[in-house]
């Protein structure tokens, strides 16, 4: 049966709902410090008033090793009345403290398809996607290393990938790698930060290999182009693509967190939709922000 892999368990794709497709509840990382997402009450309130403004759905992109804290996911989404989905996967090396990858990326397919299947650690709850991470216009050992164990673990059980693209960079590096060298659909790719890095013609060009496009944020560190958003989204929708695009809030650090600053979670809905639905109109904003990731993150489980 096709089902999105909930922290509660597979759902029919029609009871998604409005989705933040990109986004995280815990994360840690050497690269961030004193800035964690691992707050659990916190986190509660973020999704709460994700809810309170109308969302229904949050893709959590913190992949393996980085305080994804899935044994608290559960109780999170049933207290929010939010589906939640987890990630497996691994971030770029620099995200990590390089002993912990020792002897972790000979079996890093083996990692990320029980993830998937059997849980989390013994937390039971089973990864929906793999997230995977680009470089600046390049990829390096280790990503290559980390796709090809994402498209394997994509092989043997359907699950999408998502990719950080570093500052929106690589794009094309990454499709040519995922679909052109390991076979994997276009339509099982999903690449995030584009807002990144405005460049409408490689945008296009990605969205004709029939992956889907991620726009997430806005963040401080990416204040320079996220203002561009409005409008490659628009010229994408103009290109035939409005299909292949979603949303979401990536709040990365506790500060972004709309319980403590912002923007976080519920201003994707209290002010990006409404942004986008001055450009493209009511209707073609809702399908972006509810069809659009009931297909993306749907998986025949095998
Ligand atoms: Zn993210």
């Amino acid at each position: 049966m096709s089902g999105i892999r909930t922290v509660l368990g597979d759902i029919h794709p029609a009871d998604l709902g409005v989705c933040d497709a990109h986004d995280h509840l815990f994360l840690r990382s050497p690269r961030l410090p004193g800035q964690e997402l691992n707050d659990a009450s916190a986190a509660r309130a973020e999704l709460e008033a994700f809810r309170a403004a109308g969302g229904s759905a949050v893709v959590q992109w913190t992949p393996y090793g980085m305080g994804r804290r899935a044994a608290d996911l559960p109780l999170l989404s049933r207290a929010a009345g939010v589906h939640v989905v987890c990630a497996t996967g691994l971030h770029q090396a620099a995200h990590y403290a390089p002993e912990s990858l020792d002897g972790l990326r000979e079996r890093l397919a083996e990692v990320f398809v029980s993830e998937l299947t059997e849980g989390i650690g013994t937390s039971g709850v089973r990864a929906g996607l793999v997230k995977v991470a680009g470089g600046f216009h390049h990829l390096d050992a280790h990503a290559r290393r980390t796709m090809t164990a994402a498209a394997e673990a994509h092989h043997a059980t359907g699950a999408p990938i998502a990719v950080h693209l570093e500052l929106g960079t690589g794009a094309l590096d990454v499709l040519d790698l995922l679909c052109g060298e390991l076979g994997v659909p276009g339509d099982r790719v999903i690449l995030g930060h584009l807002n990144r890095s405005p460049d409408l013609v490689v945008q296009r060009q990605a969205a004709a290999a029939g992956c889907w496009l991620a726009f997430d944020g806005p963040s401080r560190a990416n204040h320079a182009t996220d203002w561009r958003m409005p409008q490659a989204v628009l010229a994408l929708a103009e290109a035939g693509f409005g299909d292949r695009l979603l949303l979401g809030g990536d709040t990365a650090v506790a500060g972004a967190r709309s319980v403590d600053g912002g923007p976080g979670m519920p201003y994707l809905l209290r002010r990006v939709r409404p942004r986008l639905v001055a450009e493209l109109g009511a209707e073609h904003v809702e399908r972006i922000l509810t069809g659009n990731p009931a297909r993306a993150f749907a998986v025949d489980w095998r």
